[in-house]
């Protein structure tokens, strides 16, 4: 009995393995499609200055136009290209189009001459060889001046990658700005982190989404704050949706942040309406 209850067993789990790696095949195939009949979008999320309330960037965050499914987040599609490759070409297409886009921005409208522009790097494209040299390339092609774009690194892509130190400071070189995405959500040797010449932090959004309710977050938000700016380093908090919470930041001296508060990720059109309107929170 026993081993007819462990072949069943087996054969149920073949199933499911089956099922899952067929899974993983149509998506990674209905992907590769979408990269070429070119239904990716890049999304702009407005940056804001929380002393001046105006936008002084947009972060890019892609978005597949599935002509049945509508919009599909990244977080449906992103690790399954990760897992595949295909974070490759799409990240290099993200990368292109969002500088394009900012550099016609800046081109059309005076106000948008000082805006940046923050593209996520996931950290399969940060161990590639020739990333610096792709990325000079694309700046070369779009015309965007270096210092105009920022690069998102998570904890992760910087602590597993041994190379770390001496990529990015051929970034620091060429005067593109570095961020650490999602702070404190992963494990950084803070020594080590000393050594990375990174610009900018960026408060994961979940302990600014508890931050008025948990004291444990609120102090979280005061210690990342504090060891950034004893770094050097500047400040972006995410996902901010409440006054409350905004009001809180401006009082521990965060200088940057973005969240529904202010706007949700925009189509280009949209972005572009919110430049034009020189608006101001
Ligand atoms: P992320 O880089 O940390 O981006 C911030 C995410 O938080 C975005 O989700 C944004 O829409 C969401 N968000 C911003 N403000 C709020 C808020 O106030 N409330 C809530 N609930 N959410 C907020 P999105 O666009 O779904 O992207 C998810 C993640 O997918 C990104 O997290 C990033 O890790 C990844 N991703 C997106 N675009 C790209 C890309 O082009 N390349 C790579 N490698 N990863 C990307
Ligand atoms: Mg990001
Ligand atoms: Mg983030
Ligand atoms: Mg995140």
């Amino acid at each position: 009995h026993a081993k007819e209850h462990g072949k069943a067993r087996s054969a149920l789990f073949d199933t499911a393995m089956y099922n899952q790696a067929m899974s993983l095949l149509q998506l990674e195939m209905a992907l590769r499609w979408a990269i070429e009949r070119q239904e990716l979008r890049v999304y702009y999320q407005p940056i804001v200055s929380l002393t001046t309330g105006r936008i002084i960037g947009f972060e890019a965050l892609v978005r597949w136009l599935h002509p049945e499914q509508g919009l599909v987040s990244p977080a449906q599609f992103i690790p399954v290209a990760e897992e595949t490759g295909l974070i490759i070409p799409i990240g290099q297409w993200v990368l292109y189009e969002s500088c394009r886009q900012l550099r016609q921005w800046q081109t059309q409208f005076p106000t948008a001459s000082t805006l940046t522009i923050s593209v996520n790097l996931s950290s399969k494209q940060f161990s590639q060889p020739n990333l610096v040299a792709q990325v000079e390339q694309v700046l070369k092609d779009t015309g965007l001046s270096s210092n105009h774009l920022k690069l998102e690194i998570t904890e992760s892509g910087i602590m597993n990658n041994a190379e770390s130190a001496a990529l990015l400071r051929q970034f620091q070189a060429l005067k593109v700005h570095l961020c650490i995405d999602d702070f404190g959500t992963g494990y950084s040797s803070l020594s080590r982190l000393r050594q990375f010449p990174i610009n900018t932090l960026k408060i994961d959004r979940s302990f600014v989404s508890t931050m008025r309710e948990a004291v444990e977050d609120a102090e979280v938000v005061q210690a990342i704050i504090t060891l950034a700016h004893n770094l050097g380093m500047d400040v972006v908090a995410e996902g901010i949706e409440t006054a409350e919470q905004l009001a809180h930041l401006r009082r521990l001296h965060c200088e940057q942040g973005q969240g529904y508060f202010f706007s949700k990720p925009l189509n280009s059109q949209a972005a572009e309406t919110l430049l034009i309107a020189g608006f101001q929170w």
